[in-house]
């Protein structure tokens, strides 16, 4: 069983209409202008929802609701940084989210510099004996520029872990080089974990040019002493919010295409490749189903989703509400605002000819066929791993991406608009396909 002609034919009039959307960029300029950063939580995240809320019901979707969900949040307090041995150098640094504050007056120690998180494994956890014991660990982990990002799954568990590796060996403190693949002088955040079974230790990245010189100073053999203070507030009571939407389906409208995103963003800039471009990319690209005229069988969904970056909360609370219901796909744009490259699918065998019909009908776009192990994104792939639902990658170029993710340069300029309209096409297409299928996608094989 394949497309009808007739679905085939409307994917190409979506295809068409979405190279010259003009939709996509007006979102997203209007999100990060007219509310910036917007941490879970936060009175911005709300303001941010109600945008998104007005901003779906004017292109026409359907059944547009914010869906609220509480939620403890973590909120970034004055911090500051500096070498003070062997001179005085000030550090441009960013808390990692969930550190536990420093002591009031900061922490003042000896560096214990490891040129990643291999080698702080690799130190003994015997507190006599370990460098770390009492200092303050330098993680110099560096992350590698690539297309599909495969740095950061790389180098981000010196982030997501470090403060676990240098506690255990009795650290005060932990310092990270930013997991990012700039040369300016701005501080990646990003999400850090702790363990019940070793102290909570405050944690912080410095900027690619700080650790830099750390590492030339550490080459020099001189021992370095950092000072740093470091306020921050945790497990603070708040509420956040899905925002869903819809264009409904017809005879198979219980059934849902997922296209997701995440509404929440990091405090610093202005949450604008991340997520901003998604949510406009998505949201677009239903706008553009709905005002093509052809209602689809299956009900294409927005979900943009709360708090991607510090819980998963908003996917665990869509999953609790909608977990028994039939969802043909699920996938998520939260890659940036760059050319989608390469399609992956991650269907049940018998949906695979179908997927690769769609990879046909997203080769004109520039999309190469990627075969049926797709990762669907963060929420998404909560989702697809909870309930075991069928889902899809679009794979955008990453290679600027961690230029400026999680810092306060990633803002509306870092956007080029011409490459929007093409991931709108892509979605449109993906959404449209998703939802004329004869065959149920799922379950996947996981
Ligand atoms: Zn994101």
């Amino acid at each position: 069983m394949g497309y009808t002609d007739d679905d085939l034919r409307h994917a190409a009039v979506l295809r068409d209409l979405a190279l010259r959307d003009t939709e996509v960029w007006k979102l997203v300029e209007a999100l990060t202008t007219e509310v910036g950063a917007r941490p879970a939580g936060s009175a911005a995240d709300a303001r941010a929802a109600s945008w998104a809320v007005a901003a779906c019901r004017g292109l026409g979707l359907a059944n547009v609701r914010a869906e609220s969900l509480p939620l403890r949040i973590w909120q970034r307090g004055p911090a500051s940084a500096q070498l003070v041995a062997p001179s005085t150098r000030p550090l441009v640094m960013a808390a990692l989210g969930n550190s536990v504050a420093a002591p009031a007056g900061g922490i003042e120690a000896e560096i214990a510099w490891y040129p990643d998180l291999a080698a702080l494994k690799a130190d003994t956890s015997d507190h006599e004996k370990s460098r770390a014991n009492g200092r303050i660990v330098f993680i110099d982990q560096k992350m590698e520029r690539a297309r599909d990002g495969r740095g950061y799954g790389a180098a981000v568990p010196a982030r997501a872990v470090g403060a676990i590796e240098a506690a255990r060996r009795g650290a005060l403190a932990l310092a990270i080089r930013s997991i990012g693949t700039d040369r300016d002088r701005i501080a990646h955040t990003g999400a850090m974990q702790y363990d019940l079974s070793v102290p909570r230790i405050p944690a912080f990245a410095v900027s690619v040019p700080d650790a830099d010189l750390i590492a030339r100073l550490n080459a020099r053999g001189e021992p370095m002493r950092l000072q740093f203070t470091l306020e921050s507030r945790s497990g603070v009571e708040a509420t956040t919010q899905n925002v869903i939407a819809e264009v409904p389906g017809t005879d198979l409208a219980d059934e849902i295409v997922l296209l997701g995103a995440h509404l929440d963003s990091w405090d610093l800039g202005q949450g604008a490749i991340d997520d901003g471009a998604g949510v406009a990319i998505v949201t677009a690209a239903a706008a553009l189903l709905q005002r093509a005229g052809k209602r689809p069988r299956r009900t294409v969904r927005v979900a943009l989703f709360a708090n991607e970056e510090n819980g998963f909360d908003g996917a665990r609370a869509y999953g609790d509400r909608y977990g028994n219901v039939v969802h043909q796909l699920v996938a998520e744009s939260d890659f940036g605002a760059g050319r989608v490259w390469q399609f992956k699918s991650r269907v049940q065998p018998a949906a695979q000819a179908l997927a690769d019909s769609m990879a046909q009908q997203l080769a004109p776009l520039g999309v190469a066929a990627g075969g049926y192990d797709g990762s669907p994104g963060p929420d998404a792939g909560v989702l697809m791993r909870r309930h075991r639902w069928p889902a899809a990658q679009l794979s955008q170029d990453g290679t600027n991406y961690f230029d400026v993710h999680h810092t306060e340069n990633d803002t509306l300029d870092k956007i080029d608009p011409a490459t929007l309209p093409q991931n709108v096409a892509c979605w449109a297409l993906l959404a449209w396909l998703a939802a004329q299928s004869p065959l149920p996608f799922g379950p996947p094989a996981l």
